[in-house]
């Protein structure tokens, strides 16, 4: 291990091909390690592709749809590819708080879109999975849709931060568990933390601080 100040050095008086040969391929600023990186890339999203997750009649088409597929940490301390489907408007900001997270390791359990469980929130939120676009109702009030329908929020690790609904109903059931929320644990969303901090930046709100709360849910409108 080299020093900030060797580098430095290094960097200012040595030719980038002799440092290539010395210590491998030259970090992109000095003193900043190379290593995985969130690696986003966005492409278009087809309706065959959105699967169960999209319908004719849904709000947003799939052209105002983007796939980001990422980097995240996982459970395991390893880094996962995860894809994710939003808005064409929420790709900056969910980059950005993505980005903040990866940088953290901000454990993810795992992030795949809503059409890997044929549009179901139910059997989503069971495999503890985070994610954004799902053309759908409210979870527990069939008579409002989601604004996961739009593609401007995001459930992040749902088995840790359950949702309440206005009956006391607890989504996933085993999300009962997690319902204390000053014992933390791997994957927990808290106030202050990496995930509400980068949200807030970013103008998300926050559904941890609802009167029933979602405490896996953030979106671009606060609904
Ligand atoms: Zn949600």
């Amino acid at each position: 291990m080299i020093t900030l100040r060797a580098r430095a050095f290094l960097a200012s008086a040595v030719p980038a091909a002799v440092l290539l040969a010395t210590f491998g391929p030259v970090p992109p600023a000095a003193g900043v390690p190379q290593g995985p990186s969130l690696d986003a890339r966005v492409t278009a999203v087809s309706a065959r592709e959105l699967g169960r997750s999209w319908h004719p009649g849904c709000p947003v088409a799939p052209a105002g749809l983007r796939l980001v597929r990422m980097n995240h940490w996982g459970f395991d301390g390893r880094v996962h590819a995860g894809e994710l489907v939003v808005r064409k408007q929420a790709v900056r900001p969910l980059l950005y708080v993505f980005g903040r997270a990866f940088e953290a390791r901000f454990p993810i359990r795992r992030m795949r879109p809503m059409a890997a469980y044929g549009g179901s929130d139910t059997a989503a939120m069971k495999a503890d999975n985070t994610s954004a676009f799902n053309c759908r109702a409210v979870t527990g009030d069939a008579s409002r849709l989601s604004q996961h329908s739009y593609g401007d929020a995001v459930d992040i690790n749902t088995l840790e931060n359950p949702y309440v609904d206005r009956n006391g109903r607890v989504y996933p059931a085993a999300g009962a568990a997690f319902l204390d929320r000053r014992r933390a644990a791997k994957g927990m969303i808290r106030s202050g933390d990496v995930i509400t901090t980068a949200m807030r930046r970013v103008g998300w709100q926050w559904g941890g601080r609802w009167r029933s709360p979602d405490y896996q849910h953030f979106s671009a409108n606060g609904r």
